[in-house]
């Protein structure tokens, strides 16, 4: 980070940024820029590194399609536009999860790829976005011995451990678009409380059911104290399909066990209460 001001690099095309990031391996990618805002604090001057790639020309990255199976969103796009767009058919959750995340101006800064691509934070939507098998496409520049090279490659890396997998990627990675499979939810909720107060890091509970005739027939959950990182129990989601509602008690207390085993290695003990008091929450409004 430096005081004077950075040099700017604003290219037009995914390959003009790979290119400009491969030749200069201190400069970073520029998006919203509010994990840079976020990271000065609340001082006037922001604390920026020596060169900076901008990628708000590059028109690729800020479109949205929707197909038969799923929502592809540009990396660039920015929170308030999915949620204007994406109106009537995002998974349900989503718009809570969206709202949630800091406040309007600033969601109309952060986009979908910085909110990912973000480390020293864990962003609020990664959690449903997790949940919803979304995968992020991530293009790089080949190489070959060594060397650089100009020939593109891709990969689809799901969001469940993407910081572990895009480690291995070279430095001018890229992420270009998020694919969010739109599967036949009818249920779904995205909580997010401080049960120790704002100045501890928020709880967050994300689930989604498809419930046919008072049965469940499928469930995902997940959770996250926003420290530790996030937790489902796929065994349990698994073995919860086909299960009556509203649940037995036999079955509230397998839930109650499995609640009781993800957060376990918790640092906050107020937050495994408000585990719990969300999973009943979910499983009491998916019956009405
Ligand atoms: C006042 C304020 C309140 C906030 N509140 C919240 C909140 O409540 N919840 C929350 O989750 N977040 C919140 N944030 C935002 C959060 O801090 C993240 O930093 C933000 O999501 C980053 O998105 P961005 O588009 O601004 O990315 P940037 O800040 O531009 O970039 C973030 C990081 O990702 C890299 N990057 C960006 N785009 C790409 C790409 N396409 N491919 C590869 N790398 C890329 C950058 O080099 C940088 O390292 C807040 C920020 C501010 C300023």
């Amino acid at each position: 980070m430096q005081s004077r001001p950075p040099r700017v690099l604003m290219p037009n095309s995914v390959h003009e940024a790979l290119s400009m990031a491969a030749r200069e391996p201190d400069a970073v990618y520029w998006a919203g820029g509010m994990a840079f805002k976020q990271q000065s604090g609340h001082g006037a001057v922001m604390k920026l590194p020596g060169t900076l790639i901008v990628l708000s020309r590059i028109e690729e990255l800020a479109r949205v399609l929707r197909t038969e199976r799923t929502l592809d969103i540009g990396s660039m796009t920015n929170l308030e536009r999915i949620a204007e767009i994406g109106r009537g058919f995002l998974p349900p959750g989503m718009q809570e999860a969206i709202a949630s995340t800091a406040v309007r101006p600033v969601r109309c800064m952060i986009s979908i790829g910085g909110h990912i691509a973000e480390k020293k934070k864990l962003g609020y939507l990664l959690p449903l976005l997790q949940l919803l098998d979304a995968k992020v496409e991530v293009r790089f520049l080949r190489t070959r011995r060594g060397r650089v090279l100009s020939i593109p490659g891709n990969r689809k890396i799901p969001i469940a451990g993407f910081h572990d997998a895009a480690s291995g990627l070279p430095h001018e990675a890229l992420i270009t678009r998020v694919s969010i499979p739109l599967h036949i939810w009818n249920a779904g909720q995205f909580i997010k409380v401080y049960p120790g107060g704002r100045d501890n890091p928020p709880f967050i509970f994300c689930g989604a059911a498809r419930v046919e005739k008072k049965v469940l027939m499928e469930v995902r959950l997940a959770f996250t104290d926003a420290q530790t990182g996030i937790f489902r129990d796929t065994e349990l989601e698994a073995s919860m399909a086909g299960r009556g509602l509203p649940l037995s008690n036999k079955d509230l207390q397998q839930l109650s066990n499995a609640v009781s085993r993800i957060t376990a290695n918790w640092i906050q003990p107020f937050n495994k209460a408000a585990a719990w008091d969300a999973v009943c929450g979910f499983f009491s409004r998916i019956i009405l």
